[in-house]
């Protein structure tokens, strides 16, 4: 089998690509729009181009790049739930959405409109990778400084995780994600005890922005368990900011529940 997965990393930029000397038997997955050699993508900030013996499932908006059907029925019923969910409270994304399977240890990857996950993670009871990985369809634009901190990105779309495991698969689910956090937690800060001191606004500049993954969606949590059932009032202000930064979120924070947060 051969495969071929590229990244290139900077601002949003559109792609025309022709693939050549495809053999017959192997399928191009991509994140894009595909006229048969022909790749097309928008507004993107990264290239992924996938040749393999995919298997391809369309159902409604959704575009599954499999390495085998194994298994994927009930994660697309999984991926859809979790879409259902994710839009009742974020608001709709009529946008297609394609999932491209990948050997195992490549890492799980967002793209626009599109994720990379392992077959593993994808056929999980619980595939909380692709959950991830779909909450990143709802990223607020956050200002280039705050990007760095990861916070709107990655701690949203690991509590929105969360979120959708309770929702799916039940309370005993959700609350063994966050124990897990916790525990991810704590072994960070083994390594870097300083980190416990930091807010959020901090983490990018010094470089602690693997903390969003943690502690960023516990502070989620926390936030959430405070302020109730306005966290989906913030969670849609959010959304629908222009660009955010964190002295945006305290004021949305303050303007929808009353409290003000240290961030
Ligand atoms: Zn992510």
């Amino acid at each position: 089998m051969k495969n071929l997965v590229k990244s290139v990393v900077s601002s949003e930029f559109n792609a025309e690509i022709e693939i050549g000397g495809v053999p017959e038997d192997l399928t191009i997955a991509f994140g894009g729009e595909i006229r048969s050699n022909h790749l097309i993508i928008e507004g993107t900030n990264r290239l992924d181009i996938a040749i393999a013996p995919f298997h391809v499932i369309e159902d409604e908006q959704f575009r599954l790049f499999v390495l085998s059907i194994k298994g994927i029925k009930r994660t697309l019923d999984l991926l859809k739930r979790a879409y259902e969910f994710y839009s009742s409270i974020l608001g709709k994304k009529t946008a297609k959405y394609t999932v491209i399977e990948t050997p195992e240890n490549y890492g799980g990857q967002a793209g626009k409109g599109y994720a990379l996950v392992s077959g593993s993670s994808l056929r999980r009871k619980i595939p909380a990778n692709l959950y991830h990985e779909l909450a990143h369809l709802w990223n607020p634009r956050v200002t280039p400084e705050t990007h760095l901190s990861r916070f709107f990105d990655e701690a949203f779309a690991n509590y929105l995780t969360a979120l959708a495991i309770r929702e799916i698969h039940g309370e005993e689910a959700f609350n063994s994600f966050i124990e897990n956090l916790r525990r991810n937690y704590e072994a960070v800060l083994k390594r870097f005890p300083e980190a416990e001191k930091l807010k959020p606004s901090e983490w990018g500049k010094l470089g602690f922005w693997e903390l969003s993954y943690t502690k960023g969606a516990l502070i989620l949590h926390d936030l959430h368990q405070k302020v109730g059932e306005d966290f989906y009032e913030i969670l849609r202000g959010i959304v629908n900011s222009s660009i955010i930064d964190f002295h945006r979120f305290k004021a949305i924070v303050e303007e929808v529940s009353g409290l003000v947060i240290d961030i």
